[in-house]
Parts: structure tokens; sequence; C-alpha cells
């Protein structure tokens, strides 16, 4: 049987905190604990708000706490062709829509809508579903709106994509304690409506990417944070229509602040290089986190 492989994949749009060193050794323990390969990815397609500072940094982070992975580390940012070729596809089977409705218009569209007396339909994240109702354009008038140069997403077209795929979704959670106690999710990936896939300048967004990159570097087991739990629907919904193979996931309790809120990049104090320059070891940050060496 070929060995398990997992991934780390952070962003470099800032430095580590605990929650990620919790993330990443997790990811390391259970490929160790399988005999299985790691892989590093660095998600930086966000090309505005990463930067070589920030993943040199995570680098330096990740090897203090005594990660290992396997090398050429992939990069995101080096592959925007690929992801366009997925999105293509979907284009060419009328699954995506560009989508023209600026926050401002979306909100004041709800507001309206809200007026009325009925709550508009929220995404497990807060946000609210996007209208879609530039579903109805005419080519032509799309066509016409993007040579403009009216600013667009492409959006995913999530009641046509669930009715191509006709069956309900599902994925395999598998436990941490042993990697072969499995429990199926069911998907809910219409909780999420019609979520971008791309934007006018980007060709590719965090759903489309992982997706594809998880299936080419033959990812088998997505060791995560509970905070994306609910965007595999998502993820099961791209690889069945990019006929992708589904990996096994384990999303991992995450690490709350003093305030019981979850951690971000702007918490300096559960920063990993503020803790290392306070003089803490890699060993205090495994007991902070709760994952004592073996
Ligand atoms: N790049 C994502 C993050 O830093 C993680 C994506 C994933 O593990 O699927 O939150």
């Amino acid at each position: 049987m070929n060995p398990p492989i997992f991934r780390f994949a952070p962003s470099p749009n800032g430095r580590l905190h605990l929650g990620h060193a919790y993330s990443a050794l997790l990811n390391q323990r259970l490929a160790d604990a399988a005999g299985g390969r790691l892989l590093l990815r660095v998600e930086d397609i966000d090309t505005t708000r990463c930067t070589p500072e920030f993943e040199a940094g995570i680098f330096d982070d990740l090897h203090w706490l005594g990660m290992r992975w396997e090398e050429p580390v992939r990069r995101q940012s080096e592959h925007f062709s690929g992801y366009e070729q997925s999105l293509r596809r979907l284009m060419d089977e009328n699954l995506v829509y560009p989508a023209f409705m600026s926050r401002g218009e979306m909100r004041t569209y709800i507001v309206e809508q809200e007026a009325s007396g009925k709550n508009w339909p929220r995404d497990p994240d807060g946000v609210p579903l996007y209208p879609g109702l530039d579903k109805a354009l005419s080519e032509k008038k799309r066509t016409a709106l993007i040579d403009e140069g009216r600013p667009f997403a492409w959006r995913l077209d999530m009641a046509a994509a669930l009715a191509r795929i006709g069956r309900p979704l599902a994925w395999t959670e598998f436990s941490a304690d042993d990697l072969s106690v499995l429990n199926q999710v069911e998907a809910r990936p219409q909780d999420w409506g019609d979520v971008i896939l791309a934007r006018r300048d980007t060709p590719t967004s965090y759903h489309l990417s992982v997706v594809a990159d998880d299936a080419l570097q033959g990812i088998t087991q997505v060791v995560r944070g509970l905070d994306l739990f609910a965007a595999t629907a998502v993820h099961r919904v791209l690889q069945e229509l990019l006929g992708l193979p589904a990996p096994l996931y384990h999303h991992h309790r995450l690490i709350l602040g003093p305030d019981g809120r979850k951690l971000s990049k702007s918490l300096r104090d559960t920063g990993i290089a503020t803790l290392r320059g306070n003089g803490a070891a890699p060993g205090d940050i495994r007991r902070m986190i709760g994952l004592d060496p073996f």
C-alpha cells in the first residue's frame, strides 16, 4: 500500500500563531505515526497580502518547531495557469457566471429584501449569500459589461452544479487517534450559495486551488482546523465537477485566545516568533497547545 500523504498549507499573509503550530505539528505527528509523507504548500494566491518575507518567516518558525517536509515546496502563485484550466472547464460547462454586483449593491439589495420581513440567508461563515441576479444576463450583455471594464468575479452556479452532480454528497472524516476510524459527514454545499471561484485579476480562489492541488499532489489525508469544516462541502462539489479524488479529512480543534476567540495573525502575543523572542523553547509551544512531545 502507498504511504498516506499529508500536507500543511499556510498562507504567507502574516506570521504563524499557536493555531498554525498546532495544525503543522499535528500533521507531522499523524504522518510520522502512519509512516506517511508530509508536504508543505504555500497558499499565496493573494499576491497583494502574501509576501516573500512572511513566507521566509513561516519556514523559519516551522524549522524551529522541528517540522520536516519534502522539497520542493509547491507555491500556488507559480501555478495560476493550471488553476485557470480548471476554471475554463467549469466555464465550458456553463457552471460559472460573471457576477457583477459590488459589495455595496449587494448590501442595498439585501436590506431591501429584508425590509419586506424575510431574513436573507447567510453562509456558515455568516456572510450573506450572493443574490445571483446576473445569472439571468444574456451572453451579449455579459460580454458588453466585461468589455466595458466592469469589475466582476466568477461565481459557481451552485444550483446548476448540484443538479449536474445529481446526488447528495458526503465526505469521510477520520479520527486523529486512529486513522482507520472513519465517519461519513453529510455535505451541505447549498448553504454556501454561489461561491467565488476566481476574480478578474486572480484566475483562482482558495476553494479552486486547494481542491486542484490536493489532487495534483496526491494528498490522501487533509488535516486542518475546524474553521474549514463547512467549506469541505464546497470542496466536495468541485472534486465531483472536475473528476478529482476526494481525500480523507480530519478537522482539528481550534486553539483559542485568552478571550475565547479564534486566533488571528495580528494577535502578537500568540505569534510563534514573539513567543520564541520571549525565550520560549519548542517544547513550551507543544505544551501550550496540548501536543506534548512523543
Ligand atoms: N491556506 C489555508 C489557511 O492558511 C489552509 C487551507 C487548508 O488547509 O485547506 O488557512
